[in-house]
């Protein structure tokens, strides 16, 4: 437990490090052009915990998904969304946890963001203290400022701008309660933190939950291109490689006494798998498990 604490101050002081030099830069990719939609992804560093943000461009208008942990990442999206010259009419929020909503805030401070009503009022209960305790922990690389849910997106469908857009309510996944958006068009699973691309996932509660939402996804072979939280877009075989981490996860973490052993045992067999950081700080603060009991 010891070495685990040192380990997460070892993570702070690399980011207070960070502050004063160049931060690496987020990625872009364009994950998917069809007639009215272009989609670019922008994917922060892997050291950085490779969140993403979705700029989904339509004939006349942007529509965002997720603003960032590390606010430079938000304004990178933020200089992307300008270049396109389009208005933002829908900043989507996929669900509570602060790595989806605490960057944006001063990049879009004027974006109409919209959430599930559950994932609104969690934001609305913890939101600011969240964005402080970070700006706390990570200083300058934290947002000054926050931009909370104003509208409630309900599941069902929409034509947005003439393009066909599905929205749905996930349970007990990753997060309790997450929102999905399809785009029947471009063949777009817009799952985020359902998915991890050779990211490590972040384990804290219904592991048999996200199975079965992973598990959803696969049942939908339409859709070919999936968008996930955490690393850039892929195909659907990043479906079974979660699908294998998660059992690998139950696996080790029935073997393993110690939080340093799971750990290493994970490091050897993701070695190529971005955001380390992300294990120190669920076994740090979320994962419950009586580490002496085998
Ligand atoms: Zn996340």
């Amino acid at each position: 437990m010891k070495k685990l604490v040192i380990a997460v101050i070892l993570v702070l002081a690399v980011f207070t490090h960070a502050m004063s030099q160049d931060l690496p830069k987020a990625s872009i990719v364009m994950a998917a052009k069809t007639r009215n939609v272009t989609i670019y992804s922008v994917v922060a560093p892997p050291e950085m915990f490779s969140n993403t943000t979705h700029i989904i461009e339509l004939p006349h208008q942007l529509i965002l998904v997720d603003g960032q942990f590390f606010a430079p990442y938000a304004w990178q999206a933020k200089a992307l969304a300008d270049s396109l010259k389009k208005p933002i009419t829908h900043f989507y929020i996929s669900h509570d946890h602060p790595d989806h909503y605490i960057g944006f805030g001063d990049a879009f401070p004027d974006a109409p963001v919209y959430a599930l009503e559950e994932t609104k009022k969690g934001i609305e209960k913890e939101g600011l203290a969240t964005l402080k305790k970070r700006q706390e922990q990570f200083k300058g690389v934290i947002a000054k400022s926050l931009n909370v849910p104003t509208h409630v997106q309900k599941a069902g469908k929409e034509v947005i701008d003439g393009v066909t857009f599905i929205f749905e309510k996930s349970l007990n996944n990753e997060a309790a309660v997450s929102l999905v958006i399809k785009i029947p068009e471009a063949k777009a699973y817009i799952a985020q933190d359902i998915v991890y691309n050779k990211t490590h996932l972040f384990i804290s509660g219904n592991m048999d939950g996200w199975r079965n939402a992973l598990k959803k996804v696969e049942s939908e072979s339409n859709y070919t291109l999936i968008l996930p939280g955490h690393g850039i877009p892929c195909d659907r075989s990043v479906l079974k490689e979660d699908l294998k981490y998660l059992d690998f996860v139950d696996k080790t973490l029935a073997e393993s006494t110690s939080k340093e052993e799971y750990k290493s045992k994970l490091l050897a067999t993701y070695p190529t798998y971005g955001g380390d950081h992300l294990i120190d700080i669920y076994l740090a603060y979320y994962l419950k498990k009586d580490w002496a009991i085998k």
